[in-house]
């Protein structure tokens, strides 16, 4: 193992990349500086690259009583520093080592693992290359991984453990992250598992996490709890292969509700101006939210999907969409990547995911299983397609790894409400059908009885 500055180093399972100078990164994300490359920045002469009069470098902004600081981006929204031929202008004239650290870490993400002392290496499916699942495994990357955690640690030091780590699995249940990553470890195998569709391996995980919530162990990395554990895992992987365990088809109004929430985040893209927006366009923006959030609740709203010109209509998407099939080879490797990747980076449990709890986290990832097929739909209509195919599928993984992670979703008033809504991890797959267009297979009764 790795170790960066006394961290352990863990790389998210299923990740490729390799740069296609698509540019798209530049194009799309605020690239956040640390003082030390601020102040370098702005005292460098940039006449050659931005000609005379060229707009100050550097944005300040004023957050939660400190300053965050960002690169300029021109009047397109793009980076400042990109060229005409989509290449990176301080690489071309100062050399790859002088770009921001947050330009050379991307399309990598960094988040504090379950251990005190680790640090977690994702991949960033926005990424157009890791969302394709192209390029070289994230293993080859290490050695460059491991210089730029280093640094990442100089700029903004690890945290120091203050007694043992706490990672509450559900409301009650404390569980320490070596049970949690024990829990992780068997759902990733089971994603893993290739040898059925993955809808039914998502089945066999939901199932499985809902056991372990119930089943109020409280401590499960020992003795018999261990085999108990092993024992749900392979029983449900069994019970699914056989056809004995089924998605559920209903899901209460509070459960719904929630959904169209979840759906109007993932149908929404900021531009990366707006982090360096003032409280009056922050303000237009919360507004813009709440009211595309109700256009959503009410069954319509307009979806911005990665890669497309036009927005869709979440009706006629709903209506008209051709349906997608997640049990299809395309979509199987796209929806696999972008999950193992999610479970095994850990990003779940970092503070900056915005939520305390183990299973809430999981119940927000899997909910967007259903999202994603809905935005695979809608991302085909935008391009007036007419079978979702697997760049409509890259699309949505795109889509949905852009927008989520960004709210407080246990905290706040209905804080509360809301992580007990997420902490039902079979729920989402009763939104499966109406997110597909696919009408589920009547039960043999219902057939049976239809005959
Ligand atoms: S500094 Fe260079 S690599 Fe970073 S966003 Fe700008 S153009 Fe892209």
């Amino acid at each position: 193992m790795s170790r960066s500055k006394g961290k352990r180093l863990t790389l998210a399972r299923g990740v490729r990349f390799s740069c296609m100078q698509c540019g798209d990164c530049c194009r799309s994300f605020p690239i956040s500086l640390s003082p030390s490359e601020a102040e370098r920045y702005e005292e460098r002469d940039w006449t050659k690259i931005l000609g005379e009069n060229h707009p100050p470098v550097v944005n300040y902004v004023r957050r939660g009583g400190g300053t965050l600081r960002y690169l300029a981006r021109a009047a397109n929204g793009w980076c400042l520093f990109l060229g005409e031929d989509q290449l990176c202008e301080i690489h071309r004239h100062h050399g790859e080592p002088d770009k921001p650290l947050a330009c050379r870490l991307f399309p990598f993400g960094l988040a504090d693992g379950p251990e005190v002392d680790g640090t977690v290496v994702l991949g960033r499916f926005a990424c157009s290359a890791v969302a394709h699942g192209e390029g070289e495994t994230i293993q080859s990357h290490r050695k460059e991984l491991d210089e730029l955690v280093r640094e990442f640690h100089e700029v903004q030091p690890p945290r120091v453990a203050s007694g043992p780590p706490r990672l509450p699995f559900s409301q009650g249940l404390d569980y320490g992250p070596d049970e949690v990553g024990l829990v992780l470890d068997l759902v990733a195998g089971e994603l893993e598992n290739a040898s059925r569709p993955f809808p039914e391996r998502i089945l066999a995980i939901s199932k499985f996490l809902s056991l372990v919530a119930t089943s109020r162990f409280k401590t499960i990395n020992t003795g018999s709890a261990k085999k108990a554990i092993h024992g749900f895992a392979e029983g449900i992987h069994a019970q699914v292969g056989r056809g004995l365990l089924k998605t559920p088809a209903f899901a209460p109004l509070p459960q719904r509700l929630l959904f169209r929430q979840l759906l109007a985040m993932a149908a929404r893209r900021d531009s990366a101006r707006l982090v360096v927006a003032g409280p009056l366009r922050l303000l237009a923006r919360r507004i813009g939210n709440l009211l595309a959030g109700l256009a959503f609740m009410a069954g319509t709203g307009v979806v911005r999907c990665v890669g497309r010109e036009k927005p869709a209509v979440l009706g006629e998407v709903r209506r008209k969409g051709p349906p997608a099939n997640p049990a299809d080879p395309a979509a199987d490797g796209a929806l696999t990547r972008y999950f193992l990747n999610n479970l095994t980076g850990r990003f779940l449990f970092a503070g900056s995911f915005q939520l305390e709890q183990v299973l809430p986290s999981l119940g927000l990832l899997l909910r967007q299983y259903p999202l994603i097929c809905l935005l695979a739909r809608a991302a085909c209509v935008a391009r007036g397609g007419e079978e979702v195919g697997r760049d409509d599928w890259v699309s949505a993984i795109r889509t949905a790894d852009w927008n989520f992670g960004h709210v407080p979703w246990t905290r706040g008033p209905f804080g509360g409400l809301r992580g007990r809504l997420l902490a039902d991890v079979e729920v989402p797959l009763a939104f499966l059908a109406e997110c597909t267009g696919i009408e589920p297979e009547p039960a043999p009764e219902q057939a049976q009885a239809a005959s």
